[in-house]
């Protein structure tokens, strides 16, 4: 007879009948009895239920202790009730507990789980399925989800449902393996995260002879489909539908990616700037930052054109209003682009830029966590207000603590989505995959919409007139494109 430890997670605010601390102790003993292996009363952790919402397995204080006895005592073996007892955080538990027990034992390693034949193989595509939708609260049930799962994992066409393999990959022995078009896929979205639009982006392909996904002339949509699907970065996004609810799964790191995440927030910082600014594809560069120095109005843009001896002459302003004066769009563009440049060059030689810019999202990080926390503690009081509520059958107060749950779940998910960005900003700051950027921009011919991103990027405004020439004032932090500073403000009560 083998020993073993085990692990047993008590149930938040009520204990549901089949999750109950003596229930889960009874299936480990029959589970480990099966299995040729014995566990003392000692050797059972019981962690009390911290957070009913989500906590980093590193934060679980008899998991970590688990941990460390059993490196202490060299039994390898441990045996948990159900995967949702492991992990209901994603991968926390692989990366806290499993990982490092991993590396202590690497041969005899056995994490058992009372719902699974054999132990534990955290490579399993299955296992990382399982445990992604344990992550979630316990609206999807998880016997059924998973059943289905498994049963669409057993099929054919694994690596997803009812959808054909993407362009830019094969399908090898149920995985997916890029191919020859991997290249253009990576292409496409770098022309789209320098603002190139879909349609030029399409006519770019299309000219250079490169046949599309079905064997013809790029289109607009074919390039808008590729852009959305998130499996390029390596990120399966899974949809479940129960009755009238459709729920998004997000699975990381499931496919080898083609694309950096890091450019798939580009995008998105794009899409918002163009929105906050107005367009990329514009042949005024600096749309929307150009104040007038004598009345602090906005300049406004004017465009005009007439045709004399068939020959077509363009006429484009900038205006201001108030004053009534008219700046050519030329000569304002070659009087501020070449101090754009020099700014740009100087800025991204400088020493210090690359600390500065990890300082900053260092500081970054420890504020959206601290407001993770905040959060989640927030949410904790209001699952327990809620449950007391029903308890006293007040169900005007139950209906208060649903609402504040709901908008406190939203803030969460957007925290920790900054926390995905900041993330995937600094992996890019770090290997210099961000400011060689713009270094290697300033050897190129620019296109228009570049020109313009750099403009949104880089300038915070330009004050301008007439008499007085202009003044340009640079942004102090290009990391504030990624709007990261914002996930501070919480929802009070
Ligand atoms: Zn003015």
């Amino acid at each position: 007879m083998n020993i073993a430890f085990a692990y047993i997670r008590r149930s938040s605010y009520k204990q549901i009948e089949n999750h109950s601390v003596e229930i889960q102790k009874a299936h480990i003993q029959q589970y480990a009895a099966r299995n040729n292996m014995t566990v003392p009363d000692e050797f059972i952790f019981i962690e009390d239920a911290t957070s009913a919402y989500t906590n980093r397995a590193s934060q679980r204080k008899k998991l970590m202790h688990l941990k460390e006895r059993m490196i202490e005592s060299g039994i390898p073996r441990v045996i948990f009730h159900e995967e949702s007892r492991m992990d209901r955080t994603g991968y926390t538990f692989i990366l806290d507990f499993y990982r490092p027990l991993a590396e202590h034992f690497p041969d005899n390693l056995s994490v058992y789980s009372t719902n699974l034949e054999g132990p534990l193989n955290p490579d399993d595509p299955k296992t990382k399925l399982a445990f992604l939708l344990y992550r979630q609260e316990s609206e999807i049930k998880s016997e059924r989800a998973i059943s289905s799962l498994v049963s669409y994992l057993e099929t054919d066409e694994t690596v997803r449902p009812g959808a054909k393999t993407p362009y830019g990959y094969t399908l090898i022995e149920k995985k997916l393996v890029p191919n020859k078009d991997a290249d253009i896929v990576t292409f496409i979205f770098y022309l789209q995260s320098w603002g190139i639009s879909m349609q030029k982006i399409a006519n770019t392909l299309t000219s250079a002879g490169i046949p599309s996904p079905q064997g013809k002339a790029w289109r607009s949509s074919t390039i808008e489909t590729i852009l959305k699907n998130r499996l390029y970065t390596g990120t399966l996004i899974w949809n479940v539908h129960k009755g009238k609810v459709a729920r998004e799964y997000e699975f990381h790191n499931f496919t080898e990616p083609l694309v950096d995440e890091f450019l798939v927030h580009l995008i998105t910082v794009n899409t918002t700037l163009q929105k906050v600014h107005g367009r990329l594809d514009t042949p005024f560069t600096f749309l929307n930052k150009l104040v007038c120095s004598q009345c602090n109005e906005k300049l406004l843009t004017q465009n005009a054109s007439t045709t004399r001896n068939s020959k077509k002459y363009l006429y484009q302003y900038y205006v201001c209003k108030t004053c009534s004066y008219k700046l050519d769009k030329t000569d304002v563009h070659d009087s501020l682009m070449p101090n754009l440049f020099r700014h740009i060059e100087n800025h991204m030689s400088s020493e210090e830029l690359k600390s500065h810019a990890l300082n900053y999202l260092e500081q970054a990080n420890l504020t959206i966590e601290k407001n993770i926390e905040i959060l989640e503690e927030r949410l904790d009081k209001l699952i327990s207000r809620g449950c007391i509520a029903e308890e006293q059958n007040d169900k005007r107060l139950q209906g208060l603590a649903v609402t504040l749950q709901n908008r406190t779940a939203d803030d969460l998910k957007e925290a920790s989505y900054k926390l995905d960005v900041l993330q995937s900003v600094s992996e890019s700051v770090q290997s210099d995959l961000f400011f060689n950027r713009f270094k290697t921009m300033l050897e190129l011919q620019l296109g228009e919409t570049e020109k313009r991103l750099m403009v949104l990027y880089f300038i915070d405004h330009v004050a301008i007139s007439p008499e007085e020439g202009s003044k340009m004032t640079f942004s102090n932090n290009i990391l504030n494109i990624f709007n990261l500073d914002s996930a501070g403000q919480t929802t009070e009560l």
